[in-house]
């Protein structure tokens, strides 16, 4: 039987990469459902080419668009959020690939949990968001939650069923700033910013691992998805990203899985779990590669990072704060309003701002989200950062 995929996100970096490993498997998997936010011509597309029951255009506004671009094909088509959260509920649907971008994740991501449909996560928001109920809620309806984050399905390779864990190694390229000094980055422009030096990534995780804000998203991630407390989590700056991530053991022993800087791999092992299938593209050549180094991450010149652990110490909606900070943050960069270094000041002002709730329901994520983006918004409009 092939496995019923539905990509959230389709048209974005994961969400073609995933279309690629599927194209590579027609024998393995189909695609039930493709979904985007605005970029129709490329949804129909898609539609064309993989044949899905039903595609999701999240803003209403595009529909008609692309209904009648898809007029001649016998392909269900909605629009809305609300759409994009009953679709995933859908009967045949075996996995649901969360490859949209930020907090709009977090809703369908609970109602696929809620249907049963196993989760292939990208949307490491979702988990920065609401790691403590949306992993509760998994195991409620004993939903899986595979790994697409590279260094999450790593961790996810090396861990042992039998054996706890002392520690968990997440790697981290450093971004395009590594070597700059804090004055340099001073002045950084979005175009040096979205260069990243080792993948090919949307914008927005693209500016989070260029100010370590993404490393900082990963720890909380990590902690989620593996129970690990962020104390027994370190970061270490692995400029090549061919180790992707590691675990030690309690003997001391490390586990690191490696591999060539391909997001197609960690796709397709969420959707292969629990076996390996071939995949095409460039294998590690460690003549090629043969120095690999490491760094300690600094947190005075990437201050995201510290305040990523400071929201994981101080519980509660923190982290649900510094996500949509951050997600306001990282928009008014991409526009010009706000330089990158102040976007940790903005960060950091909102996270002493907004209203703290130490035991939050999902309600008041809902209610903090919208609290913060104005916080975040009246910061960035009323002063220089
Ligand atoms: P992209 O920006 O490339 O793609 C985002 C996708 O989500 C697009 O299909 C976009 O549609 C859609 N989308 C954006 N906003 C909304 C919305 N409000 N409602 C519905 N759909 C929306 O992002 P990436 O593929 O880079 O990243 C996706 C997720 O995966 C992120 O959470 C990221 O952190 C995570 N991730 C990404 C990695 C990577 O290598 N790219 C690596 C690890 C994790 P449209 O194209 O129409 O705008
Ligand atoms: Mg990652």
């Amino acid at each position: 039987m092939k496995k019923q995929i539905a990509i959230l996100g389709s048209t974005g970096s994961i969400g073609t990469q995933a279309l690629q490993v599927i194209e590579e498997h027609p024998d393995l998997y189909e695609v039930y459902a493709l979904t985007a936010n605005n970029q129709v011509e490329l949804l129909a597309q898609q539609a064309r080419k993989f044949h899905p029951e039903a595609v999701v255009i999240a803003n209403e506004e595009k529909y008609l668009q692309l209904k009648d671009m898809l007029a001649d094909l016998p392909v269900k088509v909605y629009a809305g959020a609300e759409a994009l959260c009953q679709i995933v509920e859908s009967g045949p649907i075996d996995i649901v690939l969360t490859a949209m971008v930020g907090y709009a994740g977090l809703r369908p991501t609970m109602n696929a949990i809620k249907a049963r449909k196993a989760i292939a996560l990208a949307n490491k928001e979702t988990l920065v968001v609401a790691g403590e109920l949306v992993t509760a809620l998994a195991e409620q309806y004993h939903t899986p939650i595979l790994p697409v984050d590279s260094e999450h399905s790593a961790i996810f390779q090396c861990l042992e069923m039998q054996n706890p864990v002392h520690k968990l190694i997440l790697t981290a390229s450093g971004g395009p700033f590594r070597t700059f000094t804090h004055e340099q980055m001073k002045t950084v422009t979005k175009a040096q910013a979205l260069k990243h030096p080792n993948w090919s990534m949307g914008a927005k995780i693209t500016i989070d691992s260029a100010s370590m804000m993404n490393k900082g998203f990963e720890v909380i991630e990590a902690k989620w998805l593996f129970g690990v407390p962020a104390s027994q989590i370190e970061v270490v700056v692995h400029p090549q990203s061919i180790i992707h991530s590691m675990v030690e053991f309690e003997d001391g022993a490390v586990k690191a899985q490696l591999g060539m800087p391909d997001m197609r791999l960690p796709i397709q092992f969420a959707f292969s779990y629990p076996k390996r299938e071939s995949l095409s593209g460039e294998r590690l050549d460690f003549a090629k590669f043969n120095t690999l180094t490491f760094e300690k991450p600094d947190l005075n010149r990437f201050r995201n990072l510290a305040l990523a652990y400071e929201a994981i110490h101080r519980g509660g909606n923190m982290p649900c704060i510094i996500n949509a900070a951050n997600e306001v943050a990282v928009a008014a960069f991409l526009k010009d309003q706000i330089s990158f270094l102040g976007m940790s000041d903005v960060i950091e002002k909102t996270m002493n701002t907004a209203s703290f709730i130490a035991t939050p329901t999902y309600e008041d994520y809902v209610a903090t989200d919208t609290e913060v983006r104005r916080i975040t918004a009246e910061l960035i409009a009323s002063s220089k950062y």
